[in-house]
């Protein structure tokens, strides 16, 4: 985001509220740098202790309060959430206003220009939500937590937006009887008396703070591989053990493998798949991916395999390369499916990607059905309604596998892999995903992005064919019918046999019209015409 809008932010807050979704109150002029967390858990109560040291570089050298978002105990939560005890700020013992789930820190002196500078946090409290504590499908007692996409703050304090990336440590101390997983490399892992274990990882790529993960349970681990010399694991609980480690057997490192060729390098320190409670289908932590407990069958399920294979691409879409803001969660969400696609496509066949194409295609048509108002990119806030819906999933694949038709396989590949280098660990937004991609492809692409991305129209085509005998021509009329009365500017294919002769003759022209009537020279009277053959086209049609 240009200085401007920031200047703009500050001085027309209540303006934006009311303007813009995406009201959270960034500060650009501090950037967190890591984020170390020390947690104490243990089975007598739901309760957590915690200790944030939060390292901050301070960009400017007015700034003289810190605000992070950490929801507060409350009467209405039923006693759950956070209460500070105490912060001090590069060890002085400092002010704060903890209100409305969001703390005020008050720095004293301003800080200066360009210094790292360390805030610590001490903290307790029942979590709200964020960290789950509670028993597995098994009855047995667990803590994993789900962050997405603003609740972190249940339970650390942060800037909890994914524009502020960082990296992080979590030290835990649980009881003994505990594995913990989290974010990087395993540091320590110690018995401190009878009952506790402190259990130290580490986490040296930065992330937004949705991406932190943490899993407290008993658990069977085994080390499945390596990757590039780091380390592909699968953690399950003890009573799935050999289910989940079959499950998990692969396809990781043949993904991580794809990803790599294709994309770029594979950014964290290891990959864990992790089986949880906290959440349903998959989710995409940094280096340790947590997947529905339900999911772990022993079957080796395409379901399970296929939420795999998303996961893994996350790691370089939405957790390598983040979108600034939840407007731009497509370049998570759509990238993750659409990566899943071109995995499939290169591991089980071009059928199965067709396949995926159509199911993702009659996904799109249904949810129009019923929200026809979504665009893929809009205005949107964590804090104020959904970020995403499974049109930003499937729609967005769609956008993707229509782009890489449109510029070709080889730029699609070279623009892809110009975006991931020059915002790896880094944030992006839509535009600059489109000027790689322009860059390439050396054509203006605004037109097409923009009809795809920020409309929330579907196209739909009414189209018929005839042949004129005489003049040895097939005649094909085409009606751009749906209702929102915005007309798409769209290549159309079609795939017509004559009797008679065996190679198709393919066709192809471009709406931009209402209406629109093409002729093609043909011998004989067509007996099939097909139209979208190869299906490139997010188009809903019904040709006769
Ligand atoms: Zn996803």
């Amino acid at each position: 985001m240009n200085v401007q809008k920031i200047i703009f932010t500050t001085i027309f807050s209540f303006f934006i509220h009311t303007c813009f979704a995406d009201n959270y109150p960034r500060n650009y002029s501090i950037d967190i740098i890591h984020y170390a967390f020390e947690l104490k858990l243990s089975d007598e109560s739901d309760q957590i202790s915690g200790k944030a040291s939060i390292r901050v570089l301070f960009k400017t050298n007015d700034i003289s309060q810190v605000r992070l978002d950490l929801i507060n105990k409350t009467t209405e939560r039923a006693g759950k959430g956070m209460q500070v005890e105490s912060v001090t700020y590069n060890n002085v013992k400092v002010d704060f206003k903890h209100e409305q789930d969001a703390l005020f820190i008050q720095l004293g002196s301003p800080a200066e220009k360009d210094k790292i500078s360390t805030i610590v946090i001490v903290y307790k409290g029942v979590p709200a939500d964020g960290l789950r504590i509670g028993p597995t499908k098994y009855g047995d007692r667990s803590f994993f937590n789900e962050n997405w996409p603003n609740r972190a703050r249940h339970w650390l304090p942060t800037v909890d937006h994914p524009y502020d990336k960082a990296t992080s440590e979590f030290i835990v101390t649980a009881p003994v009887k505990y594995k913990v997983v989290s974010n990087g490399l395993l540091q320590e892992e110690s018995q401190i008396n009878k009952d506790f274990k402190l259990t130290h990882w580490k986490q040296s790529v930065p992330v937004s703070c949705w991406l932190f993960v943490l899993g407290v349970a008993e658990f069977a681990v085994q080390q499945v591989g390596e990757f590039d010399g780091k380390s592909i694991e699968t953690w399950v609980y003890p009573k799935d053990r050999e289910a989940g480690f079959y499950d998990f057997a692969s396809p990781t490192k043949q993904v991580l493998q794809f990803y790599t060729d294709y994309v770029g390098p594979y950014a964290y320190e290891k990959l864990a798949n992790v089986q949880t409670p906290s959440v349903n289908g998959g989710m995409e932590t940094s280096s340790a991916i947590f997947y529905g407990e339900a999911l772990v069958t022993g079957k080796y399920d395409t379901r399970l395999r296929n939420v795999v294979i998303h996961e893994i691409a996350h790691q370089w879409f939405g957790n390598a390369v983040t979108e600034s803001t939840w407007d731009d969660a497509w370049l998570s969400e759509g990238f993750a499916t659409f990566f899943t696609l071109l995995f499939q496509e290169n591991a089980y066949g071009y059928e199965e990607y067709i396949e995926g194409l159509k199911k993702a295609r009659k996904t799109v048509f249904d949810l129009q059905k019923k929200d026809s108002t979504f665009s893929i990119v809009a205005n949107r806030s964590a804090e104020t309604g959904p970020v995403t819906s499974g049109l930003t999933y499937q729609k967005g694949a769609w956008v993707l596998h229509m782009l890489r038709e449109r510029i070709g396989h080889d730029n699609f590949r070279k623009g892809i892999q110009a975006y991931y280098q020059k915002y790896m660990n880094a944030n992006v937004s839509t535009d600059d995903f489109i000027e790689e991609m322009e860059k390439v492809s050396k054509e203006n692409l605004k037109p097409f992005f923009n009809q795809w991305l920020n409309r929330p129209d579907i196209l739909k085509i009414n189209a018929g064919w005839e042949y004129d005998a005489k003049a040895r021509q097939v005649i094909i009329n085409v009606n751009q019918s749906q209702s929102s009365g915005f007309i798409f500017d769209t290549p159309v294919e079609f795939l017509v046999y004559e009797d008679g002769i065996k190679k198709p003759l393919r066709l192809k022209f471009n709406i931009d019209k209402k209406t629109a009537q093409f002729k093609a020279a043909c011998s004989q009277k067509p007996v099939l015409i097909l139209a979208d053959p190869r299906t490139v086209l997010l188009a809903d049609i019904d040709f006769r």
